[in-house]
């Protein structure tokens, strides 16, 4: 989608400190982390947020999915980190290309803020 900051990061218009990328998704380190990993995955393919995405391609979802989890034991996080998808702009997305934030290598709160 023309002018989606992340679609011109997946197309590699946009630089990124890229972690992880295959045919479905892209992995690239969040410019201002909020822990010592804190990694964004997201589809190639343009959805708004992880309820569209689910809707319209599950299977992208689970990909998604996967590879955070491949990105956490990549960063040795060794199966401690925090999946996060804000959806909505009251709850905290600022991009509305769905992304899952991997957060991880300190403790955390809970509930969040
Ligand atoms: P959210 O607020 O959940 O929509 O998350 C968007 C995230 O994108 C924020 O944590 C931002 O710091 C991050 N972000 C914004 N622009 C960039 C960029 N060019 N490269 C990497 N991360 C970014």
């Amino acid at each position: 989608m023309s002018g989606c900051l992340f679609c011109r990061i997946a197309s590699g218009e946009i630089p990124a400190d890229v972690v992880l990328r295959n045919n479905d998704v892209v992995a690239f380190r969040d410019v201002n982390p909020q822990a010592p990993v804190h990694v964004l995955v997201i589809p190639i393919e343009h959805h708004t947020n992880v309820t569209e995405l689910s809707a319209k391609a599950p299977h992208l979802t689970s990909k998604l999915i996967d590879a955070a989890a491949a990105v956490a034991q990549g960063e040795g996080l060794d199966d401690q980190y925090r999946l996060v998808f804000n959806t909505g702009a009251d709850v905290g997305q600022s991009v509305f290309h769905v992304h899952a934030h991997v957060l991880g290598g300190r403790n955390f709160a809970w509930p969040p803020g």
